[in-house]
């Protein structure tokens, strides 16, 4: 078992005039086996927190821990954190200009496992998660991100966590920017990889929407860069019946 712990993360970014604080003390703990959501309004700092766990140079961690196993995260270089079992999928991908998807794919593996895969059995298992995934075979040949739709950034998303099989995953907004069958598809993904094998998931969600098709063990409420509430899947019920008014008045009161 794999257990990613969180604990009083306090985060803050350069902005004029100063640093700001986005991050205000958030615990979390997350291990494998366990679907976590954690939802909250806009600009409540939830992709913050999957920024900082995943090491972009722009958010400073000015308190608190991450650890993966007791091993300090923050301390780890990017693809150090990759290689002992994070998977990050961003809320805004970056495109990777003159790399194909599956040449991206075969680096990413490469780099996670310490070897390069055996090129019979990857190319198999690559060929078998695009078609679960509905994804056409050209897609493999298109530099990665370059022109993607909304809908291809989620599949490739979930294309490279089917393959890297990582401990714990952390998915930003995987849900936003797709249809109804895409959602479907890409939930099917994730459950996938579940059922596959005692990954850990973080879904962070604006909406309660992808919960009808994901269904997490646990729910935390993000509000103004902490967490406020924390319940099973009735609380996600809840927030879709009732919205983050009552948090929002609460903060500011
Ligand atoms: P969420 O994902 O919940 O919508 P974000 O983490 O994206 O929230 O943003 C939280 C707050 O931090 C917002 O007020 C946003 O403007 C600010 N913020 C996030 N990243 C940056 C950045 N790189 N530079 C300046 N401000 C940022
Ligand atoms: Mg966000």
């Amino acid at each position: 078992m794999t257990t990613l712990e969180i604990r009083d993360l306090h985060v803050t970014v350069e902005v004029e005039g100063g640093a700001k604080e986005i991050l205000r003390g958030v615990d979390l703990t997350v291990s494998s086996g366990e679907t976590h959501a954690i939802m909250g309004p806009n600009g409540s700092g939830k992709s913050t927190l999957a920024y900082s766990v995943a090491g972009h140079p722009r958010y400073k961690v000015t308190e608190g821990s991450v650890t993966l196993d007791g091993e300090d995260v923050l301390a780890m270089k990017v693809d150090e954190r990759a290689r002992a079992g994070l998977f990050l999928a961003m809320q805004y991908p970056v495109e990777v200009p003159g790399v194909t998807v599956s040449n991206f794919l075969r680096t990413a593996k490469t780099a996670v496992d310490g070897e390069a895969p055996k090129l019979r059995t990857w190319v198999k298992d690559m060929k078998g998660a695009m078609e679960k995934l509905r994804i056409d075979p050209a897609f493999a040949e298109r530099n990665v991100n370059e022109g993607f739709s909304g809908g291809e950034k989620k599949r490739h998303e979930i294309l490279q966590m089917e393959l890297l099989k990582p401990s714990i995953a952390i998915l930003d907004e995987t849900d936003s920017g797709l249809d109804v069958d895409a959602l479907k598809v890409v939930s099917e993904g994730v459950n996938r990889v579940k059922a596959s094998g005692d990954v850990g998931v973080l879904l962070i969600t604006h909406y309660t929407r992808i919960l009808r098709y994901i269904e997490p063990d646990f729910v935390h409420v993000f509000i103004d860069g902490r967490i406020v509430e924390e319940g099973g899947k009735e609380l996600a019920d809840r927030l879709e019946d009732e919205g983050y008014d009552r948090y929002l008045t609460v903060a500011q009161g």
